[in-house]
């Protein structure tokens, strides 16, 4: 059997789902590849150059490298791939999330509000109340301020209806740069960086 010399990429080819608060990937999601070592397929697995030149598609668990240092290139390509596959799936996930919170958004900023109505010691909104003084009620300022408070409760019940609870973006920035950072890393360890 011919060591391997080179890494030339590798690859996590399975789909990860949204399991709670993190992404798992699912078993036998993967596209077949098979293993030069043990003929079977690999999930993970990466395209190696061999000492005779040829090119061959290696399974996470039977790439042997010629050397420690390639040995521990294998090693830490495999983990950062499988770290970068769950990271884009993350991201798929937010984005997701992020279209359907702003399509419910819309569909809230185009709704109707209804008007303000002073009951007692509340204002009301639809089906939304908030506590006020009657005094306070005589300043334009308090008046505006509590006005709003109780038409931002009435679009935030709706948004809750619409999209679910806790309505709001994700912030996405850091996770791209995450992944940027890691496909910049991936590729250096696969070409000998
Ligand atoms: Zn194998």
């Amino acid at each position: 059997m011919n060591a391997i010399k080179k890494i030339l990429s590798v690859t996590d080819t399975r789909q990860y789902e949204e399991a709670g608060d993190r992404y798992i990937p699912i078993p036998g999601s993967g596209i077949a590849h098979d293993c030069y070592r043990c003929g079977k397929v690999h999930e993970v697995h990466y395209e190696v150059e061999l000492d005779n030149g040829e090119r061959v598609i290696a399974g996470s668990t039977c790439a042997k490298g010629e050397s420690v240092e390639i040995q521990a290139r294998f090693k830490s390509a495999g983990s950062l791939v499988k770290t970068l596959a769950r990271n884009k799936a993350m991201l798929a996930g937010y984005e997701k999330k992020n279209v359907a919170y702003l399509e419910a958004r819309a569909k809230v900023e185009a709704m109707p509000v209804p008007i303000i109505e002073i009951r007692g010691d509340k204002l009301v909104c639809g089906n939304v109340e908030v506590w006020t003084r009657t005094a306070n009620m005589a300043d334009p300022r308090d008046r505006e301020e509590r006005g709003e408070c109780v038409r931002n409760g009435w679009k935030h019940k709706r948004m809750s209806e619409i999209f679910g609870e806790h309505p709001h973006l994700i912030a996405t920035d850091w996770l791209k740069r995450k992944i940027e950072q890691q496909e910049k890393r991936l590729a250096e360890i696969c070409n000998g960086g």
